[in-house]
């Protein structure tokens, strides 16, 4: 069973284990829900990610 973190909502910003191709690890979330829409505050990408395989990446939430 994987433990879900869904302490974060839209604004926050959340630090992945492994860095983008870009070198940046931090994710601004733009839209939650099951799917939530991530920035890379890097390139400024956008990627839509599973909560639960937001989790799996997920080490650390920056509230804002
Ligand atoms: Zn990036």
């Amino acid at each position: 069973m994987i433990k879900i973190n869904n302490d974060y909502k839209v604004g926050d910003t959340l630090v992945f284990k492994k860095p983008h191709p870009c070198g940046n690890t931090k994710w601004e979330v733009l839209k939650y829900g099951v799917d939530c829409k991530l920035k890379c505050l890097g390139c400024g990408r956008e990627i839509i990610l599973s909560r639960v395989d937001i989790s799996k990446r997920l080490k650390e939430i920056i509230h804002l």
